[in-house]
């Protein structure tokens, strides 16, 4: 093949004057402001001329040592010199200068994160032009000295605040407040103080060689794609290095040329509620970045909205009225085009409008579902559309009380936004204080080093949960998940002295009764009360749901295990229970006493006469989860962690518990030393406890059979249990499990004399599990993958103390996301579709879900409905997101 034959690459694409080389489906290449400038140029809306340079470029440069491709000088010559012609003006050209704009602008809408320049061209020549063209010098100069200030910030790498200093230096000496009180001769003395300056600092004067200019931008946008900034906003927001960002070059306008001159930005519905106004403010006679600065406040768009403020100054439908019809009439035309809600960039030139960017503006949870739904209710958009449209994670925004966003934050510590919503309360240091308090109508925040089981009613009493150790799967975050608890995990700089009643943090310290909110969707804890707002379930939120519900496939259950939790669940639409954990049922006061008990009897005997009396109280709560559930599917799931965690921990505690319920206390130490493990997680936990100790699994499965029968026999839907075996790794640990559960159904049905449907089946969370699902399935008529430790044991990685060293995994970029979090959908996940395979080749019929954390993650979700599984299980406050999630991704299956 011949050189000749080879396409070239094309790396840059021209717009503007009605016409352009790219469109809206181009944001891979042109990035979304130039694709969308390119969009706009083809329908004929009033562009400015210019052209991008390609992501690919962009990638490029980094891929060859940053070296532009040899073709692209050529082609943004050729490029160039189209928008000379549009404009009739010269790049450099001191009679008739053209000046451009640089920007960034990657595939997904980074703001702020990398660089711009503005007014590029400038020099000591075309700026004379520029005074006498504009007929103004005062602006000519004022633009030059901007220009050499972001300039030498965004290319020459010099801090903006030496330019501020010489700036406020000549206002002291003249006596002026206000920029606006400086005339020409001045901006032009500042112009001469900022190359002075320049040249200072660099030893080389500031560039005036135009394409030197130019080229010195091209380079700075394509560095700032990995400035630290735009690293962490890629990180946070999962889009990837590789995506590039693309360069736009674009011909400038001036909304800072008079009082016919302004410059703006505007949404065409409003961002925060979703309400169907236009929204949006302007500047007269400013640039761009005067109106983030901040310098000046700017002005609403519309009469309505100014009256509504009851600012005073004229808005741009008073101001400008027939320029504001005109561009009234291009947002509503953008927004039926792109069929969405759009964030408007434009400029006013002495009473000519400009566009100068538009893209799908981002929006609170609540505007999202608002404009989702009337569009779909307008026929802009079908329903499914209006269904993808919203963001399911957003949807925590709006099921817990959140932090009013113009709230003030002052921030004492950070963690990690384990559990969301906000809430305030007094410190308190312990579950019992938490607890008496509670009882005492207080609202109070549990603030502990980390949380364990026997904490679980401090919990419940607080408000909210703050815990200095443990990660997103931690027990503070599982179980405040969900109780619906905001929490805060893994506030590493707080250093927590209980004796003392103190906390430390960030050089601060607070004491036990001090007051603090936390936000527990940021990971914030904050000093004081701080204003709050309410969740809002009906109206927009029903009818989206109702919508969701229609297009998934996958079932949504919950995880509960109290009253309360189930009743939550509900609310939320959950169809089912999908994890039940019977253990927390165990730490109740009433009826931890006897849990100890059995766990100290020496044989047989004893351990039954101690279970006799958790019997009754086991049942119950069976009783009141079966009532609520309304025969829906109950999965419960038999006692799974290792025992030692039901004794007191401290010689103190054992003490305590001895006087209190009369055990033995040496007998109570001497068997709290003998439970001690070294890998307590694996180790005597699980179904191994029921293998060894199958009277503890009989009384439980006789509570769950008792406590159905006696639903069914008050006239109730008869409940429909799944019995379940944690931790379970062979088949002939489940046909053991399977004939135990049998039994003793079959024992308590003959006792009552009726029958009860009922399935008994294994919690996949080893990969031994997995790999041998066919002889699991032989007996288990159901598998759920209990994500939390299959993630655990597969990657051999602590769920609890994974916390200190993920971080660095995530940083280094072997770990995209936390696997705790997010499932790891190819180690894990194979392990899960190998289950799923194999499970099925023996059972087709096999009942399939999830009720690890994942259950609740829109991510993992869409890799269950990939897999086929039957449902998934979510803490009860995420159910309303897995709803959302599920019906996603059946829409994205189906194309
Ligand atoms: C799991 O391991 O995924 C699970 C749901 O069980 P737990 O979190 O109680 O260990
Ligand atoms: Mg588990």
């Amino acid at each position: 093949m011949t050189t000749s034959t080879l396409a070239k690459t094309q790396w840059v694409y021209a717009f503007g004057g009605g016409s352009a080389e790219g469109d809206a489906s181009m944001k891979d290449l042109l990035g979304g402001k130039g694709a969308n400038l390119a969009e706009m140029s083809s329908l004929g809306l009033p562009v400015p001329p210019g052209f991008t340079i390609t992501t690919a470029a962009c990638n490029h440069y980094y891929a060859n040592g940053k070296a532009y491709p040899t073709e692209l000088e050529a082609q943004v010559q050729t490029a160039l010199a189209a928008v000379e012609a549009a404009t009739g003006k010269r790049f450099g050209d001191p009679a008739n200068p053209l000046l451009v704009s640089v920007r960034s602008g990657a595939r997904a809408s980074m703001p702020g994160m990398m660089d711009t320049v503005l007014n590029l061209g400038l020099n000591d020549e075309t700026v004379e032009g520029l005074a006498r063209l504009a007929g103004d010098r005062r602006f000519a100069f004022d633009s030059y000295r901007r220009f050499i200030q972001m300039y030498s910030n965004v290319v020459l790498g010099l801090d903006h605040h030496m330019f501020e200093e010489i700036l406020d230096d000549k206002k002291d000496a003249l006596n002026v407040y206000v920029d606006t009180g400086l005339s020409a001769d001045d901006w032009q003395a500042v112009v001469a103080d900022y190359k002075a300056a320049v040249q200072a600092e660099l030893g080389h004067p500031f560039p005036q060689d135009p394409a030197q200019q130019l080229w010195g931008a091209i380079g700075a946008v394509f560095a700032s794609w990995m400035n630290d900034r735009a690293k962490f906003y890629r990180r946070m927001h999962d889009i990837p290095e590789s995506w590039g960002t693309a360069v736009n070059v674009q011909s400038m306008v001036f909304g800072n040329m008079g009082d016919t001159s302004a410059t703006g930005v505007a949404f065409t519905r409003n961002p925060s509620t979703g309400e169907n106004k236009l929204y949006g403010e302007f500047l007269i006679n400013a640039q761009g970045e005067d109106v983030v600065a901040g310098i000046r406040t700017p002005q609403p768009i519309t009469k309505a909205a100014r009256e509504e403020m009851g600012d005073k100054n004229p808005s741009m439908e008073e101001a400008m009225p027939e320029v504001f019809t005109q561009f009234k009439a291009v947002v509503e035309r953008l927004e039926r085009h792109y069929r969405d809600m759009q964030d408007i960039e434009f400029t006013v030139e002495r009473g000519r409008l400009y566009m100068l960017q538009t893209r799908n503006g981002k929006r609170t949870a609540k505007a999202a579902l608002k404009v989702a739904v009337e569009m779909a209710a307008d026929g802009l958009i079908t329903q499914d559309e209006a269904v993808r449209r919203v963001e399911p994670a957003s949807l925590d925004q709006l099921l817990h009380p959140t932090i009013a966003p113009d709230a003030e934050r002052d921030v004492v510590a950070t963690g990690l936004p384990a559990s969301p919503g906000a809430a305030t309360g007094k410190i308190v240091f312990s579950a019992e204080e938490a607890e008496r308090l509670g009882a005492a109508g207080e609202d109070v925040i549990l603030v502990r080093e980390e949380t364990s089981p026997e904490d679980i009613r401090g919990m419940d009493a607080a408000r909210g949960i703050v815990t200095a150790r443990g990660g997103m799967t931690s027990h503070a975050a599982v179980v405040a998940r969900g109780m619906g608890r905001p929490c805060v995990s893994g506030a590493g700089d707080l250093q927590i002295d209980e004796k003392a009643g103190e906390m430390r943090a960030r050089g601060r310290t607070l004491k036990a009764g001090d007051i603090i909110t936390i936000d527990g969707s940021k990971g914030d804890v904050l000093s004081g009360a701080v204003k709050m707002v309410e969740p809002e379930l009906s109206g927009d939120f029903a009818t989206l749901m109702a919508w969701a519900d229609a297009a998934r496939r996958l079932k949504v259950r919950a995880n509960a295990e109290t009253a309360t939790d189930a009743r939550t669940a509900r609310q939320f639409g959950a169809e089912g229970i999908g994890l039940c954990r019977t253990e927390h049922m165990f730490f109740d006061d009433a009826r931890i006493a006897a849990v100890r008990e059995m766990i100290l009897a020496d044989d047989e005997a004893g351990r039954r006469a101690a279970l006799a009396k958790i019997l009754p109280m086991q049942k119950g709560d069976f009783v009141s989860l079966f009532e609520i559930m309304e025969g829906l599917p109950v999965t419960i799931r038999l006692l799974d962690p290792p025992l030692h965690e039901f004794l007191p921990h401290t010689e103190e505690d054992l003490t305590a518990v001895a006087e209190a319920t009369g055990l033995d206390a040496a007998k109570l130490l001497r068997r709290a030393k003998e439970l001690r493990e070294t890998n307590p997680m694996l180790g005597h936990r699980g179904c191994r406890l029921g293998v060894s100790y199958p009277e503890i699994y009989e009384m439980q499965v006789r509570a769950i059979i008792e406590a159905a029968l006696d639903v069914a026999a008050s006239g109730r839907p008869a409940p429909t249990p799944e019995i379940m075996h944690p931790l379970v790794a062979k088949g002939e640990e489940m046909n053991y499990l399977k004939a135990l559960t049998d039994r003793t159904v079959k024992q308590v049905c003959e006792e009552r004399g009726a029958t009860i449907e009922y399935s008994v089946g294994a919690m996949v969370e080893l990969p031994r599990a997995a790999l041998r699902a066919a002889d699991l399935a032989k007996s288990a008529e159901f598998f759920s993958f209990g994500t939390n430790d299959l993630t655990q044991t597969t990657f051999g990685i602590s769920r609890d103390d994974s916390g200190r060293f993920l971080n660095a995994y995530i940083d280094k970029g072997i770990f995209e996301k936390d696997p705790f979090v997010s499932l790891d959908t190819e180690g894990v996940g194979d392990l899960i579709r190998i289950a799923t395979e194999r499970g099925r080749a023996v059972r087709p019929d096999i009942k399939l879900g999830i009720c690890g954390e994942h259950g609740g993650d829109p991510a993992s979700i869409a890799f269950c409905e990939d897999v086929g599984l039957d449902y998934v299980s979510c803490s009860p406050y995420r159910v309303p997101i897995a709803r959302l999630a599920a019906a996603q991704a059946a829409l994205n299956r189906k194309g």
